[in-house]
């Protein structure tokens, strides 16, 4: 164990595909599972805080892209409006990190 700090799993689009005894943090490390969460109440590594931030502009992005180009998700149900809803979501997400 090098430092004490709680880091983030790194996740794709939101969702956490760790598996095993050590995973990749949002700081690009190596770390044990049970020093990573995916949850931003106990996450205290600095760097692991603003990947997180980072990734929420980047979902925001991609969804206000998807918004402003009409896409329409048939098998989701997600249109422009939903796109919206979702964009101001991680916005919303990544100001309150
Ligand atoms: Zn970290």
């Amino acid at each position: 164990m090098t430092d004490n700090l709680i880091h983030t799993r790194k996740t794709i689009m939101g969702i956490d595909l760790s598996f095993g005894k050590t995973t990749t943090t949002g700081c690009g490390k190596r770390r044990a599972m049970e020093r990573t969460s995916t949850d931003l109440a106990v996450i205290s590594c600095p760097a692991c805080r603003d990947w997180r931030r980072q990734d929420e502009l980047e979902m925001a992005g991609m969804a206000e892209a998807a918004a402003s180009a009409g896409i329409t998700e048939s098998r989701s149900g997600m249109g422009p409006d939903e796109f919206r809803a979702l964009a101001a979501q991680h916005r919303h997400a990544a100001e309150t990190i």
